[in-house]
Protein backbone atom coordinates (compact mmCIF):
# COMPACT_ATOMS: atom_id res chain seq x y z
CA UNK A 1 0.00 0.00 0.00
CA UNK A 2 1.31 3.58 -0.77
CA UNK A 3 2.91 4.95 2.30
CA UNK A 4 0.52 7.81 2.47
CA UNK A 5 -2.62 5.85 2.30
CA UNK A 6 -1.35 3.35 5.21
CA UNK A 7 -2.07 6.10 7.40
CA UNK A 8 -5.98 6.30 7.01
CA UNK A 9 -8.93 4.23 7.93
CA UNK A 10 -9.65 1.81 4.88
CA UNK A 11 -13.66 3.56 4.78
CA UNK A 12 -11.38 7.15 4.52
CA UNK A 13 -9.35 5.87 1.67
CA UNK A 14 -12.53 4.52 0.10
CA UNK A 15 -15.00 7.25 0.74
CA UNK A 16 -16.58 8.99 -2.22
CA UNK A 17 -17.03 12.92 -0.61
CA UNK A 18 -19.78 15.42 -0.77
CA UNK A 19 -19.16 17.03 -3.84
CA UNK A 20 -19.72 20.60 -2.90
CA UNK A 21 -21.62 23.32 -5.38
CA UNK A 22 -18.05 24.81 -5.28
CA UNK A 23 -15.76 21.72 -5.92
CA UNK A 24 -17.98 21.37 -8.94
CA UNK A 25 -17.78 24.71 -10.26
CA UNK A 26 -14.94 26.93 -8.76
CA UNK A 27 -15.12 30.06 -10.77
CA UNK A 28 -16.00 33.41 -9.19
CA UNK A 29 -18.16 34.97 -12.35
CA UNK A 30 -21.19 34.20 -13.42
CA UNK A 31 -25.09 33.82 -12.45
CA UNK A 32 -24.79 31.12 -9.59
CA UNK A 33 -28.11 29.19 -9.24
CA UNK A 34 -26.10 26.04 -8.40
CA UNK A 35 -26.12 25.90 -4.63
CA UNK A 36 -29.31 26.77 -3.07
CA UNK A 37 -28.10 30.30 -1.87
CA UNK A 38 -30.23 33.46 -1.69
CA UNK A 39 -29.64 35.63 -4.41
CA UNK A 40 -30.89 38.72 -2.45
CA UNK A 41 -28.54 41.12 -1.02
CA UNK A 42 -26.05 40.07 1.90
CA UNK A 43 -22.34 40.82 1.74
CA UNK A 44 -22.18 36.64 3.25
CA UNK A 45 -24.80 35.73 1.18
CA UNK A 46 -22.77 32.83 -1.01
CA UNK A 47 -20.82 29.89 0.47
CA UNK A 48 -16.78 30.57 0.90
CA UNK A 49 -13.94 28.94 -0.46
CA UNK A 50 -13.95 25.18 0.80
CA UNK A 51 -10.34 25.38 0.21
CA UNK A 52 -9.11 28.67 1.54
CA UNK A 53 -7.36 29.28 -1.75
CA UNK A 54 -6.18 32.95 -0.82
CA UNK A 55 -5.40 32.50 3.07
CA UNK A 56 -3.42 29.50 2.06
CA UNK A 57 -1.50 31.88 -0.49
CA UNK A 58 -0.95 34.58 2.03
CA UNK A 59 -0.05 31.84 4.67
CA UNK A 60 2.21 29.74 2.04
CA UNK A 61 4.23 33.73 1.48
CA UNK A 62 4.62 34.11 5.32
CA UNK A 63 5.35 30.36 6.34
CA UNK A 64 7.24 29.96 3.63
CA UNK A 65 5.34 26.44 2.62
CA UNK A 66 3.58 25.48 -0.53
CA UNK A 67 -0.29 26.31 -0.37
CA UNK A 68 -0.84 22.85 -1.14
CA UNK A 69 0.81 21.56 2.38
CA UNK A 70 -1.50 23.76 4.12
CA UNK A 71 -4.95 22.37 5.68
CA UNK A 72 -6.66 24.73 7.65
CA UNK A 73 -9.24 24.14 10.35
CA UNK A 74 -11.91 25.22 12.36
CA UNK A 75 -9.59 26.26 15.66
CA UNK A 76 -6.33 23.64 15.84
CA UNK A 77 -9.24 21.35 17.87
CA UNK A 78 -10.97 20.23 14.66
CA UNK A 79 -7.95 19.26 13.29
CA UNK A 80 -7.58 17.24 16.06
CA UNK A 81 -10.51 15.74 15.71
CA UNK A 82 -10.64 15.23 12.12
CA UNK A 83 -6.85 13.73 12.36
CA UNK A 84 -8.33 10.64 14.94
CA UNK A 85 -11.36 10.76 12.84
CA UNK A 86 -9.75 9.48 9.33
CA UNK A 87 -6.78 7.57 10.69
CA UNK A 88 -8.11 5.54 14.18
CA UNK A 89 -10.61 2.92 14.22
CA UNK A 90 -12.55 1.58 17.09
CA UNK A 91 -11.18 -1.60 18.82
CA UNK A 92 -8.34 -1.77 16.37
CA UNK A 93 -5.90 1.32 17.12
CA UNK A 94 -4.62 3.58 19.74
CA UNK A 95 -2.97 7.21 20.14
CA UNK A 96 -0.27 8.11 22.08
CA UNK A 97 0.60 11.18 23.99
CA UNK A 98 2.49 12.75 26.94
CA UNK A 99 1.47 13.48 30.42
CA UNK A 100 0.34 15.76 31.15
CA UNK A 101 0.00 17.67 27.76
CA UNK A 102 -2.85 19.75 25.90
CA UNK A 103 -6.43 18.38 27.32
CA UNK A 104 -8.08 17.94 24.02
CA UNK A 105 -5.85 15.41 22.33
CA UNK A 106 -7.52 13.00 25.23
CA UNK A 107 -10.88 14.89 24.98
CA UNK A 108 -11.36 13.92 21.30
CA UNK A 109 -9.93 10.57 21.91
CA UNK A 110 -12.72 9.63 24.01
CA UNK A 111 -15.16 11.17 21.81
CA UNK A 112 -14.00 8.75 19.28
CA UNK A 113 -14.02 6.23 21.13
CA UNK A 114 -9.63 5.66 21.03
CA UNK A 115 -7.65 4.73 23.49
CA UNK A 116 -5.14 7.14 24.41
CA UNK A 117 -1.96 5.60 25.91
CA UNK A 118 -0.05 8.48 28.14
CA UNK A 119 3.98 8.50 28.73
CA UNK A 120 4.29 10.10 32.14
CA UNK A 121 6.74 12.99 32.11
CA UNK A 122 9.07 13.36 34.43
CA UNK A 123 8.07 15.11 37.85
CA UNK A 124 10.21 18.32 36.29
CA UNK A 125 8.25 18.13 32.72
CA UNK A 126 11.19 16.58 30.96
CA UNK A 127 10.69 13.66 28.84
CA UNK A 128 12.73 10.49 29.35
CA UNK A 129 13.21 8.77 25.82
CA UNK A 130 12.92 5.19 27.03
CA UNK A 131 9.97 6.10 28.90
CA UNK A 132 8.40 6.73 25.26
CA UNK A 133 9.68 3.68 23.32
CA UNK A 134 8.58 1.77 25.82
CA UNK A 135 5.25 3.02 25.37
CA UNK A 136 5.14 2.83 21.41
CA UNK A 137 4.01 -0.05 19.23
CA UNK A 138 2.83 -0.32 16.27
CA UNK A 139 -1.10 0.44 16.83
CA UNK A 140 -0.20 3.53 17.86
CA UNK A 141 -2.02 5.42 14.54
CA UNK A 142 -1.24 9.28 16.35
CA UNK A 143 1.66 10.71 18.07
CA UNK A 144 0.59 13.84 19.79
CA UNK A 145 4.02 16.10 20.78
CA UNK A 146 2.94 19.52 21.87
CA UNK A 147 6.05 21.53 22.42
CA UNK A 148 6.51 24.19 23.27
CA UNK A 149 4.36 22.33 25.79
CA UNK A 150 0.96 23.32 27.39
CA UNK A 151 0.92 23.60 30.55
CA UNK A 152 4.53 23.98 31.54
CA UNK A 153 5.96 26.02 28.36
CA UNK A 154 8.30 23.70 27.86
CA UNK A 155 10.45 22.34 24.35
CA UNK A 156 10.31 18.53 23.57
CA UNK A 157 13.79 17.67 22.76
CA UNK A 158 14.29 17.78 18.95
CA UNK A 159 16.43 14.37 19.29
CA UNK A 160 13.63 12.61 20.67
CA UNK A 161 10.95 13.84 17.92
CA UNK A 162 13.22 13.26 15.44
CA UNK A 163 13.30 9.14 16.94
CA UNK A 164 9.97 9.05 17.11
CA UNK A 165 9.12 10.42 13.70
CA UNK A 166 12.29 7.31 12.57
CA UNK A 167 10.17 4.44 13.97
CA UNK A 168 6.67 5.21 14.09
CA UNK A 169 4.38 3.21 11.79
CA UNK A 170 1.54 6.58 12.30
CA UNK A 171 1.32 10.05 11.70
CA UNK A 172 3.30 11.93 14.47
CA UNK A 173 1.75 15.73 14.73
CA UNK A 174 4.06 18.28 16.90
CA UNK A 175 1.52 20.79 18.30
CA UNK A 176 3.62 23.98 17.92
CA UNK A 177 0.75 26.38 19.00
CA UNK A 178 3.32 28.40 21.26
CA UNK A 179 6.48 28.37 18.60
CA UNK A 180 6.35 31.82 17.87
CA UNK A 181 6.95 32.80 21.82
CA UNK A 182 9.90 30.04 21.36
CA UNK A 183 14.21 30.17 20.43
CA UNK A 184 13.52 26.75 18.35
CA UNK A 185 12.76 26.34 14.53
CA UNK A 186 9.88 24.88 14.11
CA UNK A 187 9.46 21.72 12.32
CA UNK A 188 8.03 22.86 9.25
CA UNK A 189 11.36 22.58 7.65
CA UNK A 190 11.10 18.48 8.17
CA UNK A 191 8.10 18.36 6.26
CA UNK A 192 10.27 17.00 2.69
CA UNK A 193 11.93 14.30 5.18
CA UNK A 194 9.05 13.17 7.03
CA UNK A 195 5.84 12.10 5.22
CA UNK A 196 4.45 11.10 8.96
CA UNK A 197 5.08 14.28 9.99
CA UNK A 198 2.27 17.10 10.74
CA UNK A 199 2.99 20.47 11.84
CA UNK A 200 0.00 22.32 13.94
CA UNK A 201 0.05 25.61 14.61
CA UNK A 202 -2.77 28.49 15.47
CA UNK A 203 -3.83 31.95 15.01
CA UNK A 204 -5.14 31.99 18.31
CA UNK A 205 -1.86 32.57 20.38
CA UNK A 206 1.29 34.81 18.37
CA UNK A 207 -1.13 35.97 15.92
CA UNK A 208 -3.35 36.97 18.76
CA UNK A 209 -6.66 35.97 17.27
CA UNK A 210 -8.41 32.99 18.84
CA UNK A 211 -11.86 34.55 18.23
CA UNK A 212 -11.33 33.57 14.28
CA UNK A 213 -10.90 29.87 15.35
CA UNK A 214 -8.46 29.26 12.39
CA UNK A 215 -5.96 25.98 12.88
CA UNK A 216 -3.36 25.08 10.57
CA UNK A 217 -1.65 22.12 9.92
CA UNK A 218 1.07 21.88 7.50
CA UNK A 219 1.92 18.65 6.01
CA UNK A 220 2.59 16.08 2.78
CA UNK A 221 -0.03 17.02 0.07
CA UNK A 222 -1.02 13.89 0.08
CA UNK A 223 -2.36 13.48 3.38
CA UNK A 224 -4.05 17.62 2.98
CA UNK A 225 -5.35 15.39 -0.11
CA UNK A 226 -6.93 13.27 2.10
CA UNK A 227 -8.30 15.75 5.25
CA UNK A 228 -10.10 17.56 2.27
CA UNK A 229 -12.34 14.27 1.31
CA UNK A 230 -13.58 14.41 5.10
CA UNK A 231 -13.56 17.85 6.17
CA UNK A 232 -16.98 19.69 6.36
CA UNK A 233 -16.65 21.35 3.01
CA UNK A 234 -17.21 24.68 4.15
CA UNK A 235 -15.59 24.68 7.73
CA UNK A 236 -13.37 28.05 7.32
CA UNK A 237 -16.81 30.59 7.28
CA UNK A 238 -16.16 33.80 4.91
CA UNK A 239 -15.58 36.44 7.89
CA UNK A 240 -12.87 34.24 9.26
CA UNK A 241 -11.15 33.78 6.16
CA UNK A 242 -11.24 37.81 5.58
CA UNK A 243 -10.34 38.30 9.37
CA UNK A 244 -7.09 35.93 8.73
CA UNK A 245 -6.20 37.61 5.52
CA UNK A 246 -6.77 41.14 7.63
CA UNK A 247 -4.39 39.63 10.74
CA UNK A 248 -1.67 38.50 7.91
CA UNK A 249 -1.67 42.26 6.65
CA UNK A 250 -0.68 43.34 10.44
CA UNK A 251 2.56 40.89 10.88
CA UNK A 252 4.69 43.94 11.81
CA UNK A 253 2.39 44.57 14.92
CA UNK A 254 2.28 40.64 15.63
CA UNK A 255 5.85 40.56 15.39
CA UNK A 256 6.15 43.73 17.87
CA UNK A 257 3.33 41.86 20.24
CA UNK A 258 5.52 38.35 20.27
CA UNK A 259 8.72 40.49 21.54
CA UNK A 260 6.76 42.26 24.66
CA UNK A 261 5.27 39.09 25.16
CA UNK A 262 8.53 37.18 25.37
CA UNK A 263 10.04 40.15 27.14
CA UNK A 264 7.10 40.41 30.04
CA UNK A 265 7.54 36.43 29.87
CA UNK A 266 10.72 37.26 31.36
CA UNK A 267 9.84 40.42 33.66
CA UNK A 268 7.30 38.30 35.30
CA UNK A 269 9.42 35.35 35.66
CA UNK A 270 12.49 37.69 38.13
CA UNK A 271 9.70 39.19 39.73
CA UNK A 272 7.66 36.34 40.76
CA UNK A 273 10.89 34.46 41.54
CA UNK A 274 11.36 36.74 44.13
CA UNK A 275 8.14 36.00 45.39
CA UNK A 276 8.35 34.06 49.29
CA UNK A 277 5.07 32.41 48.16
CA UNK A 278 6.45 31.04 44.88
CA UNK A 279 8.05 27.71 45.32
CA UNK A 280 8.56 26.91 41.58
CA UNK A 281 8.65 27.96 37.87
CA UNK A 282 8.90 26.12 35.20
CA UNK A 283 11.17 27.11 32.45
CA UNK A 284 8.69 27.97 30.13
CA UNK A 285 9.47 29.01 26.34
CA UNK A 286 5.05 29.73 25.55
CA UNK A 287 3.30 33.00 26.49
CA UNK A 288 2.49 31.31 29.88
CA UNK A 289 4.33 30.46 33.20
CA UNK A 290 3.51 27.24 35.20
CA UNK A 291 4.03 28.58 38.77
CA UNK A 292 4.24 26.49 42.05
CA UNK A 293 2.80 28.48 44.75
CA UNK A 294 3.05 27.62 48.26
CA UNK A 295 -0.92 27.95 49.34
CA UNK A 296 -2.23 27.86 45.23
CA UNK A 297 -5.83 27.57 46.38
CA UNK A 298 -5.54 30.44 48.38
CA UNK A 299 -4.02 32.35 46.04
CA UNK A 300 -6.17 31.42 43.10
CA UNK A 301 -9.52 32.46 45.05
CA UNK A 302 -8.08 35.84 46.25
CA UNK A 303 -7.19 36.71 42.49
CA UNK A 304 -10.28 35.62 41.35
CA UNK A 305 -11.60 38.04 44.14
CA UNK A 306 -9.72 40.92 42.52
CA UNK A 307 -10.91 39.99 39.01
CA UNK A 308 -7.50 38.36 37.85
CA UNK A 309 -8.23 34.77 36.19
CA UNK A 310 -5.85 32.22 36.33
CA UNK A 311 -5.93 28.89 35.52
CA UNK A 312 -5.77 25.93 37.92
CA UNK A 313 -3.24 22.98 36.84
CA UNK A 314 -2.88 21.71 40.34
CA UNK A 315 -5.04 18.91 39.42
CA UNK A 316 -2.35 17.75 36.47
CA UNK A 317 0.23 14.83 37.20
CA UNK A 318 3.60 16.31 38.93
CA UNK A 319 1.67 19.87 38.84
CA UNK A 320 0.71 19.82 42.45
CA UNK A 321 -0.07 23.62 43.54
CA UNK A 322 0.76 25.15 40.15
CA UNK A 323 -1.11 27.55 38.67
CA UNK A 324 -0.77 28.96 34.82
CA UNK A 325 -0.78 32.37 33.76
CA UNK A 326 -1.11 33.90 30.82
CA UNK A 327 1.32 36.41 30.13
CA UNK A 328 -0.27 39.39 29.93
CA UNK A 329 0.35 42.94 29.04
CA UNK A 330 2.66 45.73 31.22
CA UNK A 331 -0.11 46.81 32.89
CA UNK A 332 -1.77 43.53 33.36
CA UNK A 333 1.09 42.33 34.45
CA UNK A 334 2.02 44.88 37.39
CA UNK A 335 -1.42 44.62 38.66
CA UNK A 336 -1.00 40.87 38.79
CA UNK A 337 1.87 41.43 40.94
CA UNK A 338 0.64 43.93 43.18
CA UNK A 339 -2.02 41.26 44.06
CA UNK A 340 -0.07 38.82 44.48
CA UNK A 341 1.61 40.74 46.92
CA UNK A 342 -1.50 41.79 49.34
CA UNK A 343 -2.14 38.25 49.29
CA UNK A 344 1.79 37.64 50.15
CA UNK A 345 0.95 40.05 52.78
CA UNK A 346 -2.12 38.43 53.86
CA UNK A 347 -3.92 41.02 53.49
CA UNK A 348 -7.34 38.69 51.91
CA UNK A 349 -10.53 39.67 50.86
CA UNK A 350 -13.14 37.61 52.85
CA UNK A 351 -16.25 38.74 51.14
N1 LIG B 1 -2.84 23.28 20.95
C1 LIG B 1 -2.43 23.69 22.16
C2 LIG B 1 -1.18 23.15 22.72
C3 LIG B 1 -3.19 24.61 22.88
O1 LIG B 1 -2.78 24.99 24.10
C4 LIG B 1 -4.39 25.12 22.32
C5 LIG B 1 -5.29 26.11 23.02
N2 LIG B 1 -5.20 26.28 24.33
C6 LIG B 1 -4.76 24.66 21.08
C7 LIG B 1 -3.98 23.75 20.40
C8 LIG B 1 -6.08 25.08 20.48
O2 LIG B 1 -5.91 25.97 19.50
P1 LIG B 1 -7.16 26.54 18.67
O3 LIG B 1 -7.55 27.79 19.36
O4 LIG B 1 -6.54 26.76 17.32
O5 LIG B 1 -8.24 25.50 18.65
Amino acid sequence: MDKINSYFKPSVLELRPYSSARDEYDGTEGIFLDANENAFDFEYKRYPDPYQKNVKEHLGKWRQIDPKSIFLGNGSDEIIDLLIRSTSRQGEDRILTLDPSYGMYRVSAAINEIPLDLVQMNSDLTVNQDDVFNKMNDRHKLIFICSPNNPNGGIIDSNLIEKILQKSGGLVIVDEAYIDFSDTSSWITRLKEYKNLVVMQTFSKSLGAAGIRLGMAFMNPGLVAILNKIKPPYNISIPNQLAALDRMNKMEAVQEAIEEIKAQREFLRQALGKMEMVKEIFPSQANFLLVRFQKSELVFEQLKKRKIIVRDRSREKFCEGCLRITIGNSEQNQMLLKALEKINQNELITV
